[in-house]
């Protein structure tokens, strides 16, 4: 206990160690072939601090111009990269993850300055779990052959790779990871709002000595990745982000003879049943919403309570709402940081309008004081939702969850399944039956049972439906980087 300690400051906090500072240049090229360069067209885009409202940086728009060079250096790369035995590949795939690892907590605080998520979840969530993508894929490298027993495999080619704002370095880290593995070579587009951890990785490349071109990062905004997607010199399209410029890239792409992987948006449902343990429930709901300001694809947005539990769960929600706290991203206490951009604050508060309009009661809670410049909005819940209602049916990718009751199972998981989306769901009950039965019965990619957005580098990620196709982690995430031959 520290003796000067006063009294009134045993109720507040420290600063933060995190909030030491990091090194960002006044301005990032474009990482092609190896190497930072200017763009052709000389563009440079500002990326603001969500939280302060304040420019940390420029970077580059890669124009058209731009993305062709990236793709050529890509593919100039592949023979060198494919050549190389999983073993060599894999090496590279550790020392990545190794270097990750040590600079942990820079690629934390970078993270949290440029996206507004809470340091603790960036120090604790999205850090780890991209170094354990590369480790995991890292394993796979020389292993290939095992992956799918009585097949032969091999590398698909110059893999396209588009990516959000919401987890920019472990999304980058799930698209690159695997496609190395497998002896592709690669050229991401991250979010335009988001691109400093990827440029933080692109000078990791150069410190672990990746063979120039295996990997090429074209910073923009949507111009750049459409130039990318369509590129004719691409042989595969991953893309993660909303479902409607997921919909224009399938009709973009089809009949191209290009493959491509998307991972789209969702609503996914909470079933609580009266036999859960309301308070695990609870706890497991706020995580499943507020985690990342609910600007997570698979978020728990709509939660479906057994009617004879709804006013107590309503309660707990709502006491545990007003625990939550807002504030400083860098503050290692804050629970619920900045929005990632006006544009999306914009849409979230769009939508708390119309969930009143349409005659919702809305309870909002957070507590700690609002900065006055950055992007905030409050976690919150609207009570009496009808599934008809927008803020049922619609990705809102906020701090906003829609309650709604249900009287027997069949019910709730008709009501669950009611929507075009189908990328996770979560299931609390103390029955094990009735979990794996609504399990088994819940159209949705990835379902947890009295938990909440657990992931690991060893299972798959998916959706159904709207949500996109396709698998990423796990031994099911090769299978978009390989093509079988026999
Ligand atoms: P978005 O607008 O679709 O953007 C995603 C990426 O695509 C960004 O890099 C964006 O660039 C780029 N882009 C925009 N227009 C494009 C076009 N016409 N052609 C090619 N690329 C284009 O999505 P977002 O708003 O950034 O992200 C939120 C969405 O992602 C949500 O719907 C969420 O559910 C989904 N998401 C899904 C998963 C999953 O695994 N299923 C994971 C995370 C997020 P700019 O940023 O420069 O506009
Ligand atoms: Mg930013």
């Amino acid at each position: 206990m520290n003796p000067t300690l006063k009294f009134k400051d045993a109720w507040g906090y420290s600063p933060a160690p995190e909030t030491f500072a990091v090194d960002i240049q006044a301005q990032y090229g474009l990482f092609i072939g190896g190497e930072f360069r200017e763009g052709v067209e000389g563009k440079l885009i500002p990326s603001l601090n969500p939280a302060t409202e304040e420019k940390l940086f420029d970077f580059t728009e890669a124009g058209s111009a731009d993305v062709d060079g990236a793709v050529k250096a890509a593919r100039k790369a592949l023979p060198g990269w494919r050549r190389l035995s999983g073993m060599e590949r894999g090496k590279y795939l550790f020392r990545i993850a190794r270097r990750l690892q040590e600079r942990a907590r820079e690629f934390a605080v970078l993270e949290t300055m440029d996206g507004g998520k809470p340091i603790k979840e960036a120090r604790d969530i999205d850090i780890p779990e991209a170094a354990k993508h590369f480790f995991y894929y890292a394993g796979w490298a020389d292993k290939l052959d095992f992956a799918f027993p009585g097949r032969t495999a091999k590398e698909v080619g110059v893999c396209g790779q588009i990516i959000p704002w919401n987890f920019p370095l472990l999304m980058a880290a799930w698209k690159i990871a695997p496609a190395l593995a497998c002896g592709n070579t690669v050229v991401l587009k991250p979010a335009e709002t988001t691109p400093l951890t990827a440029l933080r990785l692109a000078q990791v490349f150069q410190e672990v000595d990746l063979p120039p071109g295996v990997v090429n990062i074209v910073t923009g905004a949507g111009a750049t990745g459409q130039a990318l997607a369509t590129h004719p010199g691409i042989d595969k399209l991953a893309f993660t982000g909303s479902s409607a410029v997921g919909k224009w890239l399938a009709e973009a792409l089809a009949g191209s003879g290009k493959r491509h992987t998307l991972e789209l948006g969702g609503k996914s449902p909470h079933i609580i049943f009266e036999d859960a343990d309301l308070d695990q429930a609870v706890e497991g709901i706020i995580q499943g919403i507020y985690f990342n300001q609910g600007q997570v694809c698979c978020a728990g947005s709509r939660l479906f309570v057994q009617e004879s539990v709804l006013a107590e769960v309503s309660k707990k929600l709502q006491l545990r709402l007003e625990t939550l706290r807002i504030g400083d991203p860098l503050d290692k206490n804050t629970d619920v940081g900045a929005i990632n951009s006006k544009q999306q604050l914009n849409t979230i508060q769009g939508y708390i309008k119309t969930g009143k309009a349409e005659g919702r009661q809305y309870h909002q809670g957070g507590t700690g004081k609002l900065p006055k410049k950055g992007f905030w909005c409050k976690p919150g819940w609207f009570e009496g939702v009808q599934a008809s209602d927008t803020i049922a049916r619609e990705e809102i990718f906020g701090p906003v969850l829609a309650v709604m009751s249900f009287r027997t199972a069949e019910e709730a998981l008709k009501r669950a399944n009611n929507t075009p989306y189908g990328l996770a769901a979560g299931i609390w009950s103390d029955k094990g039956a009735r979990i794996f039965e609504m399990a088994r019965r819940l159209k949705a990619g990835v379902i947890w049972c009295n938990t909440y957005n657990r992931f690991d580098a060893s299972s798959p990620f998916g959706g159904y439906k709207e949500s996109g196709f396709g698998r990423e982690g796990g031994l099911q995430g090769l299978r978009a980087y390989l093509e079988e031959i026999s």
